[in-house]
């Protein structure tokens, strides 16, 4: 069968909730199939990071310690130089990272600012590196100029479904963010959007967010799924955990519904065991982000994924992407 007549645009909420409901081998069974159609089965994506320009953020996202509306303890900080960045891509590079993300906690750049990011994206290829970034909303204008400097990648996760959103962000809408993603699009620039589970959202809630995703006019190219890490000062500090099992679910249902994206597996693992970590990559994780930092919070050391990815018999994937 040809590979590609599996993606799909037209999944019903029904039909992706009888997915998650299967028994846990017959959905594993389904996703490892679908993963297996699209990728080679034991390569994993390793992308590092780094926080250019951090805290006093003017969005109130409930999960976030970079945000000026929490009390958690993350300083606000100014852009980052240039030459810090370089440095901090050339370490990623000899580490054997081959995507290197710029995150900036920021409504939407100015326009300054991102003139100094599109600086960083052109040095960061020049090295070698796929260049990915995550500012915050774009205008149609901003991505096209985020395109002509070079940019591969742009992160911009719809969080949740959009029914839940509004009790996890009051200061921009899931349409805001939808429009994002539509101006990435059309400037060509490939789409890195997923979200966040365990907020004490439902069951339907993770489904939903699957299927908005999954019904885009185009699937994001990856799609990276984040178990919350409940920090100190933050409105979800105290949410109730999540069973890791519905988080495998969840990674499952994606794998299933785009199986030509690379799914990867964000923050949250430094809280999760190996075992947890195993079956998220049989549930067709294919990318993991490297480093003992994940912005402001903390990440397993690349020894241990190291380590980790020897037992399982796992592999980087190159440069190139192979
Ligand atoms: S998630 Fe991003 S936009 Fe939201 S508060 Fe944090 S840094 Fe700001």
């Amino acid at each position: 069968m040809n590979a590609d007549r599996d993606i799909r645009y037209d999944w019903s909420r029904e039909e992706l909730a009888s997915l998650y409901a299967e028994p846990f081998a017959d959905l594993i069974f389904a996703a490892q199939t679908a993963h297996r159609r699209h990728f080679s089965a034991n390569r994993v994506h390793i992308s590092k990071l780094l926080s250019i320009k951090t805290g006093g953020c003017p969005e109130d996202c409930g999960y976030c310690p970079q945000s000026a509306a929490h009390e958690a303890e993350v300083k606000a900080g100014k852009l980052k130089d240039k030459d810090a960045v370089l440095a901090a891509a050339a370490a990623a590079k000899a580490e054997g990272v081959a995507r290197f993300c710029l995150g900036a906690a920021w409504r939407a750049p100015k326009e300054k600012d991102l003139d100094l990011v599109c600086e960083m994206v052109r040095e960061v290829r020049a090295m070698g590196l796929t260049a990915c970034a995550t500012l915050g909303m774009l205008t149609a204008a901003q991505a096209a100029k985020l395109k002509a400097a070079g940019l591969d990648y742009y992160n911009h996760n719809i969080d949740t479904s959009p029914e839940y959103y509004g009790s996890i962000v009051t200061t921009r809408s899931y349409q805001d963010r939808l429009d994002t993603l539509a101006a990435l699009r059309d400037a060509g620039i490939r789409v890195c959007c997923g979200g966040i589970v365990g907020m004490g959202e439902s069951e339907a809630d993770r489904i939903a967010m699957i299927h908005t995703l999954a019904t885009l006019p185009k699937h994001p190219d990856n799609v990276p799924i984040n178990m919350l890490m409940r920090v100190k000062g933050t409105k979800l500090a105290d949410a109730p955990p999540l069973s890791p099992i519905d988080l495998v679910r969840t990674i499952a249902l994606a794998r299933i519904a785009m199986p030509a994206s690379i799914v990867a597996l964000a923050a949250g693992r430094e809280h999760m065991s190996d075992e947890t970590q195993a079956l998220c990559f049989l549930a067709g994780v294919n990318a993991i982000f490297s480093g003992d930092k994940l912005l402001t919070t903390a990440n397993p050391a690349l020894e241990h994924d190291r380590q980790l990815m020897a037992r399982l018999g796992l592999t980087a994937a190159s440069l190139s992407g192979e």
